[in-house]
């Protein structure tokens, strides 16, 4: 049931759904985000089956492969040395869920006739898109239709439709046209660098199609890329009488005509059943019978079928993965919502990644960037670490790219990944805030720390892990030095670091950290190879040519690592410079100014000390233990002041060193900005796309802020409170085969062992060990 509509959201606060009551062809574009399905191969945006007749720029029909991308040369007015070459873009491809309803001579159009009722919902617990209208035609029939949408998280090639059709007040012929369209376009590139692509010729070539009574099929080959797609459609249906085909390779559409005589009150029902087939899966020449088998058996299983495996799969992952709020219907649905959105967009077959926007649009042009390992990472690692370990397996494959990118930008060994890809090379044409990113070899390393302290996947240190951590740690030697003015310690210049409102500096404090941090785990995996898998050891470092020099040169590097420190100020500074910088004039920039990227020059933004998002406050987090709390809480106070949070990966940072620090309001509202990020559109582009990392950011606030958790030398450590606006509020943690329940409440905190043999962790002070004798330990406040 819906509870009613809070005058501050959109949406009814209901826990496990989103839900609209009345359609307003003004949130349209917005809505085809926040309804858009996927299951981390396809993904669609939330349009209605009818085609589209609203204003101009209200609805971008979209429909995506994850890691299916065309890539164009960049074109630079002026040229330099080593800039990226090529830039890849998700292709928005044949769309195959339009279904055109036609009651005798009248077409059925959310714009056109009387809308009587409608009423729109995702749930999240069975994973389908439901649509109920009723509608009476410029003629006045009535009419209402039913259409259900799922996306299968179980047969990753496929999406189906249920479209039922009752007549309640004549009787009639009706005619449906399914239609598959490639009349399709991304977004044009326009003044925010965010969106749209540069798109010199119509990426997809049509090379053949099939259109008979039992499939309409199209394949295509990308122009740059040279990845092969079939799109495909089938029906099935007793209610309908199908009739002619129709459609050209010149109109790009094939269409499939059906008709029924209908009595009043009588329902008819259709289902419709879409696959998409890529080169980057199967070789071109399968791709089509490939098709024709999958459709065939998805017409015989039939869509309850489907739906049936669609709840059993969320119920599975509801069970691992689950928040509970209590007291806070909002930020419940919010976090539901997220966690929803985030298995939507997720690549798991280590071929491909997690695109900032996901699935849902194309904002960042379906790019994949260090949000995964440091944002999202964390979610999957922590509720289905198999998901965590795809990730990282993406990035493996990926080495040969980052090596030769390394090449390109001067460094004679090691590698260095891309800060924005999809196939694997570098994509992002202004440097400045892009290649200069080079924290992004240590975010890797950093996840794939993470991901072996909870796991102990020691198969994966010796298969990749290790070759990996080591290619990317050679890269701060090759870029940082000692400089003679100050021989003791390790400097990496001309960096830039999270922060993308402060460019191409030196000594960025994260950046050095970081680095810190990558070559002393680097180390740290010499030495346990050493000791427990010599032959492995000696077998990956010869295949690297990696030198007993480097690894002595390593530990030299880690230990004079330089780390910014202010003495008068008391607090970590940014980078060398930063603290120097003229403040930004915060009380003379108007609320319409804001995100400062689309209103004034770079070079005016970074010679100022303002933040676009966290930066030395994400050093804080990830390595926790080398500030003290003093300092934590004199940094938070002074990058709190000058920090835009125009990024949406900024506020959960807040938000967790917020409640580390004891400053549980300030926490607790930049968590809501998180949680609800694309729900209440605070960013005001989630039409383009909804946020991944902000939506992960929102578990990292649970887990990470109002729960403590931290792992220090490989231990899990928990230092919980609770909001007083929450009763109590639960999450499960997966750590070395066991899983972990976490309830805080007035009262104190219940840990659960609910999986696994054992687990040890610690409570602040106290050490605690849970297994099947004493499953259960409450400690109260
Ligand atoms: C942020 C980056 C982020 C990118 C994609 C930018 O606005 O500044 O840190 O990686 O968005 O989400």
């Amino acid at each position: 049931m819906s509870l009613p509509v809070d005058s501050h959201h959109t949406f009814a606060l209901d826990s496990w759904k989103i839900s609209e009551g009345s359609y307003d062809v003004k949130n349209n574009y917005l809505l085809e985000s926040l309804f858009a399905q996927g299951n981390g191969t396809i993904g669609l945006r939330g349009t209605h089956e009818e085609s589209y007749c609203g204003p101009a720029g209200s609805s971008q029909e979209g429909n995506y492969l994850n890691g299916f991308y065309e890539s164009e040369p960049i074109t630079y007015p002026e040229n330099a040395f080593g800039l990226a070459r090529n830039n890849h873009f998700m292709l928005n491809l044949p769309n195959g869920k339009g279904l055109e309803l036609w009651l005798a001579d009248e077409v059925f159009n959310l714009a056109n006739g009387r809308i009587l009722s409608y009423q729109r919902e995702l749930d999240f617990k069975t994973g389908i898109l439901t649509r109920i209208v009723r509608w009476e035609s410029p003629k006045g029939r009535q009419i209402e239709v039913q259409s259900e949408r799922l996306v299968s998280f179980v047969e990753r090639h496929l999406y189906a439709t249920r479209y039922r059709v009752t007549a309640l007040n004549f009787n009639a012929i009706l005619r449906l046209v399914s239609t598959l369209d490639a009349n399709v376009k991304n977004l044009p590139a326009g003044d925010d660098p965010r969106v749209g692509s540069k798109i010199s010729a119509p990426p997809l070539q049509m090379i053949r199609y099939q259109n008979t009574p039992t499939m309409q099929a199209m394949e295509h080959k990308t122009t740059h890329s040279e990845f092969h797609l079939v799109s495909a459609i089938a029906h099935a249906s007793e209610d309908w009488t199908a009739e002619e085909t129709n459609g050209s390779a010149e109109q790009q559409v094939l269409e499939r005509y059906f008709s029924a005589q209908i009595e009043q009150g009588q329902c008819l029902s259709l289902c419709k059943f879409g696959s998409y087939f890529s080169s980057r899966d199967y070789p071109a020449k399968e791709l089509m019978q490939r098709s024709v088998e999958y459709l065939e058996r998805a017409c015989e299983q039939g869509f309850e079928y489907l739906a049936t495996q669609q709840a059993a799969y969320l119920d599975a992952f509801w069970q691992k993965a689950d928040v509970e709020i209590a007291g806070d219907p909002a930020l419940q649905q919010g976090i539901h919502f997220n966690q929803f959105h985030l298995l939507q967009s997720v690549g798991r077959d280590g071929q491909t990644n997690i695109a900032a926007k996901g699935l849902s649009g194309e904002g960042y042009e379906g790019h994949y960037f260090w949000d995964t390992e440091i944002y999202i990472l964390p979610f999957f690692l922590y509720s289905k670490p198999e998901i965590a370990k795809k990730l990282l397996e993406y990035r493996y494959r990926g080495l040969a790219h980052a090596r030769q990118r390394a090449r390109e930008m001067g460094h004679q060994q090691g590698a260095l990944y891309p800060w924005r890809t999809i196939g694997g090379e570098e994509c992002s044409a202004y440097f400045p805030a892009g290649s200069a990113q080079y924290h992004i070899n240590a975010d890797i390393a950093y996840a794939v720390k993470q991901y072996l302290d909870a796991t102990g996947d020691s198969d994966f240190i010796v298969n990749g892990a290790a070759e990996m951590v080591w290619e990317t740690a050679r890269i701060w030697l090759g870029l940082g030095h000692f400089p003679t003015s100050t021989p003791e310690v390790f400097c990496i210049n001309e960096v830039t670091g999270p922060d993308e409102y402060t460019a191409l500096v030196n000594n960025n404090y994260y950046t050095n950290a970081m680095a810190k941090a990558h070559l002393e785990f680097a180390l740290r995996l010499v030495e346990q190879l050493q000791q427990e898998s010599t032959a492995d050891y000696m077998r990956i470092k010869k295949q690297i040519g990696l030198q007993d020099e480097e690894i002595i040169a390593w530990r030299k590097a880690a230990q004079s690592m330089y780390l910014p420190y202010d003495e008068a100020l008391k607090i970590h500074a940014q980078d060398d410079s930063f603290l120097a910088k003229k403040k930004w004039d915060f009380a003379g920039t108007t609320d319409d100014k804001y995100p400062l990227l689309l209103h004034f020059h770079p070079l005016v933004i970074y010679r100022h000390q303002v933040c676009k998002q966290a930066d030395l406050l994400l050093a804080m987090l990830l390595q926790s233990d080398q500030f003290t709390l003093p300092e934590k809480r004199r940094n938070f106070e002074y990058y709190e002041k000058i920090t835009t949070h125009d990024s949406s990966l900024s506020s959960c940072i807040f938000s967790i060193i917020a409640a580390e620090i004891g400053e549980h309001e300030k926490a607790y509202s930049y968590f809501m900005e998180t949680a609800r990020l694309d729900l209440d559109d605070t960013h005001n582009n989630t039409k383009h796309g909804i946020h991944t990392a902000a939506m992960a950011g929102t578990w990292m606030c649970i887990a990470y802020g109002f729960g403590g958790m931290r792992v220090i030398n490989g231990e899990l450590h928990f230092s919980p409170n609770l909001p007083q606006q929450w009763q109590y509020y639960q999450f499960q943690i997966n750590f070395k085969r066991a899983t972990l329940n976490i309830r805080i409440d007035k009262e104190g905190t219940e840990y659960r062992l609910v999986d696994g043999d054992e687990i040890h962790f610690h409570h602040g002070e106290q050490s605690m060990h849970l297994n099947p004798e004493q499953r259960r330990v409450v400690i109260l406040k």
